[in-house]
């Protein structure tokens, strides 16, 4: 038995499924999750020694890849000075000043400790803004694993949302209202007939919970313009597409402005980090200024702002997304030669420095049921091809991948010599 096999017996004893977050279990691929002990640029090394290229990069946030030394040093530094005061510090007002500067829409920044906190408190203070209770999410986007925020569509009624997990209170799930993504015309329809009572409406400009789906041209247009007409608030979940999609995120690229962003991952710099913020009369309704409660033992805690402000500061140096997004394109374009020579039905999207692989025969994925019709069975032999040859990919066929600039030619090139004998054997 290897040291990974051995681990996770040991975890199954004392940690539900062996995992602090259902994902990294290989439920959904079969098999031994593998336990890291090390990160190293594009690499991971595991408890056996194995070395890996990764493009989960933890899920997103390590955009300069594993063990980056401004990082390190960053948090070094503020180690020498202390860990947590539970007071003010400057660095607080550094970090927020450099959001408002990178997302265009933002006046005003909350920093809390992960994405979900940032959706949750997103939506409480779009509630509480606007006196009204419904919530508007599209199917495939996922924001985090709060009460609201897991219904799916009910059956028929535009107004019954379902919980997607025991524990959510029907009563809750009720508020939320789930339309298909990218799907102009369903929004039109649901603002015409529940308009005036929609608080909010929560979308990840870029999806990436559903692999990768950039928006249709037309989409976030109407959203906005929806949310004008009725004077509701559109979030922008840009945990995953903040600083991936492009520097100011997704609304940067596409030039839609939301009322409120959320932020999460590349802004900690890989340490437990999230942040919502927008508008100034809206983040106003907060407390301690306003009655909307908000609040946050180690939110805005010195090591995490320490990293992500370091993590912020390099990747808005001049030429940095232009670099990691060429990385990102030159993988999904040699992975489509690779599967096409090898015969394998197989498309890709990429915005940024995201991106999707699809085991589908459709040239274009732009839907939640083209993502769902995608081969399964064929990816997990992908998955486990590439695991085998020191590839580590989300072990889901329904998350995107991501590039870091660590993951030079050579890194790729590595990369796609391992896509071509796995394809050839698929
Ligand atoms: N929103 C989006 C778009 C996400 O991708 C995620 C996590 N993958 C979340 C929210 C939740 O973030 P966290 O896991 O940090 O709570």
């Amino acid at each position: 038995m290897n040291q990974s096999s051995a681990l996770f017996e040991q975890a199954q004893v004392v940690i539900p499924g062996g995992v602090n977050s259902p994902v990294r279990a290989f439920k959904s691929v079969g098999g031994t999750p593998v336990f890291f002990s090390h990160g190293e640029g594009a690499r991971l090394i595991d408890v056996d020694g194995k070395h890996y290229i990764d493009y989960v990069l933890s899920f997103g946030p390590l955009l300069l890849g594993h063990s980056a030394p401004v990082i390190l040093d960053a948090i070094r530094e503020q180690l020498d000075r202390a860990v947590t005061f539970g007071a003010p510090t400057e660095l607080e007002i550094r970090m927020a000043q450099k959001l408002v500067e990178l997302v265009p829409s933002m006046d005003q920044v909350r920093m809390v400790n992960s994405g979900t906190e940032a959706t949750m408190s997103a939506i409480r203070l779009a509630r509480g803004y606007t006196g009204r209770d419904k919530v508007v999410k599209f199917e495939g986007n996922y924001h985090g694993h709060s009460d609201g925020l897991l219904v799916k569509a009910g059956s028929g009624a535009l107004t019954l949302g379902e919980p997607t997990s025991p524990g959510v209170p029907a009563d809750f799930a009720r508020h939320t209202i789930t339309l298909p993504y990218n799907d102009a015309a369903a929004v039109r329809a649901c603002f015409d007939e529940l308009g005036d009572d929609i608080a909010t409406v929560i979308v990840e400009p870029v999806a990436g919970n559903m692999n990768c789906i950039p928006p249709e041209p037309g989409f976030l247009e109407t959203l906005r313009e929806q949310c004008d007409q009725h004077g509701s608030v559109l979030i922008f979940d840009e945990v995953m597409s903040g600083f991936r999609a492009a520097l100011g995120g997704a609304q940067a690229r596409y030039g839609i402005k939301p009322d409120l962003t959320c932020l999460g991952k590349v802004v900690g710099g890989g340490l437990p980090v999230g942040a919502f913020g927008g508008r100034r009369d809206i983040m106003a309704q907060l407390s301690p200024l306003g009655p909307v409660y908000q609040a946050g033992t180690l939110s805005g805690n010195p090591i995490a702002m320490a990293a992500g402000l370091a993590m912020l500061n390099e990747i808005s140096k001049p030429g940095f997304q232009d670099r990691i997004n060429t990385q990102a394109e030159k993988l999904v374009n040699g992975m489509q030669k690779a599967a096409d020579e090898a015969g394998v039905p197989f498309t890709t999207n990429q915005v940024g420095s995201m991106f999707g692989f699809f085991f589908s025969s459709d040239q274009k994925i732009s839907r939640y049921e083209q993502v769902m019709q995608c081969d399964v069975e064929r990816f997990k032999r992908f998955f486990h091809g590439m695991l085998e040859q020191g590839v580590y990919l989300a072990p889901s066929a329904f998350e995107a991948g991501f590039m870091s600039v660590a993951h030079d030619d050579a890194v790729i090139e590595e990369t796609l010599h391992a896509a071509r004998k796995t394809f050839s054997r698929l």
